[in-house]
């Protein structure tokens, strides 16, 4: 039997978002959006401080094999950054077929180094410093893959209402693809050893709320967040657990020392939670 109460660990944000965290170093990063900031909580003194001001209404986050950020900003830049170990920012793709993205969500990196990330339209609204509506320029909301040794950029699916939260099975043989539109469901797909996919039959589907950010385990399982909290899904796509929060969830991550501390960011808040297992690829 395993018993673990979750914990509120800062809060005061307008929409948590996007958190990763860095073994090397001990902390967490997370977007809060509409302030327009990237948040750092430190494990061992549990404060939170501004790590990036005027961050580009960044959105998701993850880390490279060689330790570094990698970012969507989704909305007024609409692009994919790397932050260097010396604090340069790097873009790493702001287009495809010579047209500006809608407005990256979600991101993840292979183990060969190629960086995943979807594209809906959520950041499109209204620029936020401009106050004028920005324009889709992209003929769909696809899920693109991005080789940094080529700086290519290809898209992987192109079949999405919304593509949001993104992630490989433990051996990355199977992409986990969060659908936030109108379908609320995960679709898995197969992964070739060329980059491409194939299947994306539906997975599971989520009741309460939609998907939006998705991690799986290092046993497989897929954990998502949702209206009430975070639910989890065997391989099968069955649903094996739920873990209800006081707001609704957006997005979440292993971390901690031993990998077994799962961040979830829920509106306003960080809150966290043991886990009797860590995340894959650690
Ligand atoms: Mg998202």
């Amino acid at each position: 039997i395993y018993s673990s109460t979750v914990e509120q660990v800062a809060t005061g944000f307008r929409w948590a978002e996007g958190p990763v965290y860095f073994p090397k170093g001990g902390y967490l990063l997370f977007s809060d959006i509409p302030n327009n900031r990237i948040m750092k909580f430190d494990e061992a003194t549990g404060k939170t401080t501004v790590y990036r001001d005027k961050a580009n209404y960044a959105n998701g986050n993850a880390r490279d094999r060689q330790g570094r950020l990698v970012t969507c900003e989704h909305s007024v830049t609409r692009r994919v950054t790397r932050t260097e170990h010396n604090g340069k920012i790097t873009v790493l793709a702001d287009s495809f077929e010579g047209k500006r993205l809608n407005a990256p969500n979600d991101i993840v990196v292979k183990s060969d180094d190629t960086i995943w990330f979807t594209d809906p339209e959520y950041g499109l609204k209204t620029n936020p410093e401009t106050k004028r509506k920005e324009g889709k320029e992209q003929p769909g909301n696809f899920v693109y893959r991005h080789d940094p040794r080529t700086g290519r950029t290809t898209a992987v699916a192109r079949d999405f209402d919304q593509p949001n939260g993104l992630a490989f099975s433990p051996d990355e043989r199977r992409l986990y693809v969060a659908d936030s539109g109108k379908p609320r469901h995960i679709r898995v797909f197969d992964v070739a050893a060329d980059g491409t996919l194939a299947g994306g039959t539906v997975f599971c589907a989520i009741d309460k709320g939609g998907p939006d950010g998705i991690r799986v385990d290092a046993t497989g399982r897929v954990w998502s967040s949702t209206g009430d909290g975070v639910q989890v899904f065997g391989t099968d796509g069955r649903r094996v657990g739920r873990i209800l929060l006081p707001e609704a969830a957006a997005n979440l991550c292993f971390g901690g020392e031993d990998g077994r501390t799962l961040f979830m960011t829920a509106r306003t808040s960080l809150y966290s939670v043991r886990t009797a297992v860590g995340g894959a690829g650690r």
